[in-house]
């Protein structure tokens, strides 16, 4: 039999009122990987997720999820699929505490009230931020606040985790201890985790393959030894080989 745990897309377009912002996207996440999705700003990763999650009815294409076809389908429809995401732009419930932050997560996807709790206290514990469950979360600082998101996210014990520039905001310290974590995450559920970044340092540790977009189009896909000599990349980050190489 054939492994077809993977997310699969078959070329993906989306239009904008005449802008193309994905242009016949083809790319495979496979569980127990991580794959990193990369590209100047506005290339169309985000777009890209919201394609993956249900969040944006693509124009043209299609998106299997363990060799289901899912196209179309809601974002409610998805993450049944155990699809989980986080957001560029922190979506948390400030008033409530952190606890009551990854409790909610949980029993709105259908975990009893006592489940999540426990589930919740578990994914505070991975990372890393046990201690401030009882705090609001409008109190906490960036990066704690985005690992607040995390924890949502794994609450369901995800097969597919996509991670929407999850280092935004955290200063060296923070982003590599969420570097050592991440693949603690994809080793215990193993789970598909896509990875948006701007960080060519922690996306070329971090990641076995890369999926490079530019103005919507696939430039490149590959390992990270792969893109980091491969010349549509260096030109499509114009200030050079210095910015790709991650080092
Ligand atoms: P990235 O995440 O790589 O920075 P995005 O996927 O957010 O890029 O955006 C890709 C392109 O699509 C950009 O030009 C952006 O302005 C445009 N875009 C994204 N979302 C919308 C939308 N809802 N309506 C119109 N244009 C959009
Ligand atoms: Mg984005």
């Amino acid at each position: 039999m054939t492994d077809d745990r993977m997310i699969q897309t078959e070329d993906i377009v989306v239009d904008f009122l005449g802008l193309r912002a994905l242009d016949h996207v083809n790319m495979t996440l496979k569980r127990g990987t991580i794959l990193g999705l990369i590209g100047p700003n506005g290339s169309g990763k985000t777009t890209l997720v919201n394609v993956l999650t249900g969040f944006l009815k693509p124009t043209a294409g299609s998106v299997r999820i363990d060799g289901q076809n899912v196209t179309g389908q809601s974002p409610y429809q998805i993450a049944r699929a155990n699809v989980r995401r986080t957001f560029q732009t922190i979506r948390l419930f400030k008033k409530l505490s952190v606890l009551e932050n990854v409790v909610v997560a949980g029993v709105s996807h259908g975990l009893s009230r006592r489940d999540a709790t426990q589930a919740a206290h578990q994914a505070l514990d991975r990372l890393g931020i046990a201690d401030v469950a009882h705090l609001q979360a409008g109190t906490l600082a960036y990066g704690a606040e985005r690992r607040v998101e995390i924890a949502r996210a794994l609450i369901t014990q995800p097969a597919y985790l996509l991670l929407d520039e999850p280092a935004a905001g955290m200063n060296e310290h923070e982003s590599d201890e969420l570097l050592e974590m991440i693949p603690t995450i994809v080793t215990d559920f193993d789970c598909g985790m896509l990875v948006i970044d701007h960080d060519m340092r922690l996306i070329m540790r971090l990641c076995q393959q890369l999926h490079v977009l530019n103005y919507g189009k696939t430039i490149a896909q590959g390992t990270p030894a792969e893109i980091r000599s491969n010349p549509d990349v260096i030109a499509a980050y114009l200030g050079g080989e210095d910015r790709v190489t991650g080092q």
